[in-house]
């Protein structure tokens, strides 16, 4: 097995919705805002290549949306996800899986193109099957008002039209069990119903894909939860269990969202765990 970081470009999002009840005079200490509140972020997607299969976890924010859209999210960066692909060879036609963490458009937005005529859609992997699981997909498409703006149809429908959805079973805690891959699954509920977080054994090490349980750097003391969680008492819980897992067994966590750092390690302090060492990814794995 082989992993690649794929980064598909970085946006912004308002630092104060970012932090929830957290003071913007602590949290502008590890995540400083622009004039405009915002503060930088990524959408640092994860390839793994396995045998004659190749995954991608999760898509990023994608072209398609209108100008006026982007606008709110303050694209930035020269990184695009075609661009990270041909960096390791390979095209988007090669990848036969797309494992969406949950469907909020910053995390499968890039799924999904417009069609050639611009008249319609299609996904933007055609050789690929599009995984979630049955609890978020029925969430996603019949939203509550708080997610409604993030779950967009665009994303979702042309997915299912398309033939090439397929769900996680749950409580399924393995992916792809009829492989060699060795890739479970961590299913929390804070955040959004059921969004997945992939954990891989790899060189040695474990490697946990944090996705939106724990965005950036600046998200791991335990209270730091994003206004934008649906259930923060619940991620209260959530977060506290795989922190302290993370920092007794050494995982590493992958940030999705962290625009400055990659990958970290965890420590148990007497304030509890915080950050202990930053890494980036091709330090720490050997190609
Ligand atoms: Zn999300």
């Amino acid at each position: 097995m082989r992993l690649y970081p794929i980064e598909t470009g970085n946006f912004k999002l308002d630092g104060g919705a970012m932090f929830g009840v957290v003071p913007k005079s602590i949290w502008t200490r590890t995540n400083p805002a622009d004039a405009n509140n915002m503060i930088d972020l990524a959408a640092r997607c994860l390839l793994i290549e396995e045998g004659n299969r190749l995954i991608l976890v999760d898509t990023g924010l994608g072209n398609k949306q209108s100008d006026k859209f982007f606008g709110y999210y303050y694209l930035w960066g020269d990184h695009s996800l075609d661009n990270s692909l041909e960096k390791y060879g390979f095209h988007r036609d090669d990848i036969t899986d797309v494992f969406m963490t949950h469907l909020h458009f910053d995390h499968c937005g890039g799924s999904i193109q417009w069609n050639k005529d611009r008249t319609g859609y299609e996904p933007a992997f055609k050789n690929a099957t599009f995984w979630t699981n049955p609890e978020h997909w029925d969430w996603a498409t019949k939203p509550n008002a708080r997610e409604k703006a993030s779950f967009l149809k665009e994303n979702l429908l042309p997915m299912e039209e398309s033939g090439q959805l397929r769900f996680v079973a749950v409580p399924e805690n393995h992916f792809a069990s009829d492989s060699a891959l060795d890739f479970g699954i961590r299913f929390v509920n804070g955040h959004t119903e059921k969004q997945m977080l992939p954990t891989l054994k790899y060189q040695d090490k474990t490697v946990v894909f944090v996705a939106d349980l724990v965005p950036t750097v600046g998200h791991i003391p335990l209270p730091y939860v994003m206004g934008y969680d649906t259930r923060p008492l619940l991620t209260l819980d959530e977060k506290r269990i795989f922190l302290d897992e993370a920092a007794e067994n050494g995982y590493y966590l992958f940030f999705e969202h962290d625009a400055h750092n990659e990958i970290c390690t965890l420590k148990q302090t007497e304030k509890g765990v915080r950050l202990d060492t930053v890494h980036r990814f091709d330090e720490i794995f050997t190609s």
